[in-house]
């Protein structure tokens, strides 16, 4: 009996180097699987139509690919596509295309579901089911760039890790799928364009910094005193904001990179101007960058937008003190594609119900 099937794509390339040799087959030739792998991404093992049929054939006996497919896709009045890909397992996660006049970003899930229970957040109140596979993270990306194509016959240019899930705490899958997006053999996309966002694991951040990773960081800071961070994120109370100002320090020290921190306002909870110098204060110890975002309703209605014109000064605030500090608006919010709004909602309560398939008409 065959034990476990190996999923291809969690092989090192010296690894499918290897299998390829133990089924008889020459170095080219895993060569060519590695590209179908990362590069041209075959849709099966069946689908890589340059290899001998000998070949696929005992590579399917011995492993399996396992790509994301497209289960559902919407699409929102301002160009947001948000696609529901189901997984190999049966679950669903969900990635974002966002267009904009100069950028087309796709924004990828991590993990499916999140175990850290934001109270701001949709895909906090989900359960963590499991960690997505690089492949997986990859998957999102390849697909989303594909509509791009298709719709708006631009390339992608951006990648968030902002959807669901906590990067950090799929340490290895989120740097490995970054390296594959970045490899001339992978997707061939500069690490200036893929950013990552954390809610804030102190050690991993440190961990990057070891590691010397070249994307991008945010920090979801959110709020400038302990207080008010952990009343936001329960993840606060074994990462508080001076280990994260610490870890930060260690990281840019060793990546020489800035850092932006992204802070939602929230109306009359961390949106005054003593807000604004409680984030100075933290802005003046480590590099960093801020981006105000706006706040997306979730269901349970403790929160609400701060006002633009409320906005606006709290920027002005921080620019006027030399920080750079811009305001994000929301995309994609009537089709609960906005950030923090990823939660499945379409989703049958129980596995195996329908769903229903909403096509996407062409622009
Ligand atoms: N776990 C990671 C990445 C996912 S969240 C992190 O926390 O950074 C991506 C961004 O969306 C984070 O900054 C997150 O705080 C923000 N976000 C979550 N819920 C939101 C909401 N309701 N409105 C606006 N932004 C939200």
């Amino acid at each position: 009996m065959n034990a476990k099937p190996i999923d291809l794509r969690e092989l090192s390339k010296e690894e499918v180097t290897a299998l390829v040799a133990e089924l008889g087959d020459k170095p080219y030739r895993a060569a060519q699987v590695w590209e179908w792998l990362w590069k041209t991404h075959a849709p099966s093992i069946e689908g890589m139509s340059n290899i001998s049929k000998d070949l696929r054939a005992k590579l399917a006996e011995r492993a399996v690919l396992r790509p994301l497919v497209i289960a559902e896709q919407q699409k929102s009045n301002d160009g947001t596509i948000k696609c529901a890909f189901r997984t190999w397992d049966g679950h669903i996660v969900e990635g974002v295309m966002i267009p904009t006049e100069k950028r087309i970003t796709a924004c990828v899930s991590s993990q499916i579901g999140c175990s850290l229970d934001c109270d701001f957040c949709a895909t906090g109140k989900l359960k963590r089911v499991r960690n997505l596979s690089a492949g997986e993270i990859v998957d999102q990306v390849v697909q989303i760039a594909r509509l791009a194509e298709e719709h708006l016959k631009r390339p992608l240019t951006n990648i968030v890790y902002m959807g669901m899930g906590e990067p950090l705490l799929n340490y290895a899958n989120t740097m490995r799928s970054a390296e594959r997006i970045n490899a001339e053999d992978g997707l061939g996309m500069s690490y200036r364009r893929i950013t990552v966002s954390t809610a804030g694991i102190a050690k991993q951040i440190r961990q990057l910094g070891d590691d010397g990773a070249k994307f991008n960081l945010a920090l979801s800071l959110h709020a400038a005193t302990d207080e008010k961070r952990s009343s936001l994120m329960p993840i606060n109370d074994s990462n508080n904001i001076e280990d994260l100002v610490s870890a930060l320090r260690y990281y840019t020290r060793l990546t020489r990179k800035d850092v932006t921190f992204e802070y939602i306002l929230f109306r009359d909870f961390n949106d005054s101007l003593e807000d604004a110098r409680d984030l100075l204060r933290i802005c003046s110890k480590v590099d960093a960058k801020v981006n105000l975002i706006e706040y997306n309703a979730t269901d349970d209605g403790r929160f609400q937008r701060t006002p633009m014109e409320q906005a606006l000064k709290f920027q002005n605030y921080l620019e006027s003190k030399g920080i750079t500090a811009r305001i994000r608006r929301s995309r994609g919010r009537d089709i609960d594609a906005a950030c923090g709004q990823l939660a499945n909602k379409n989703e049958p309560a129980v596995a195996g119900g329908e769903r229903v398939m909403k096509p996407v008409q062409k622009d």
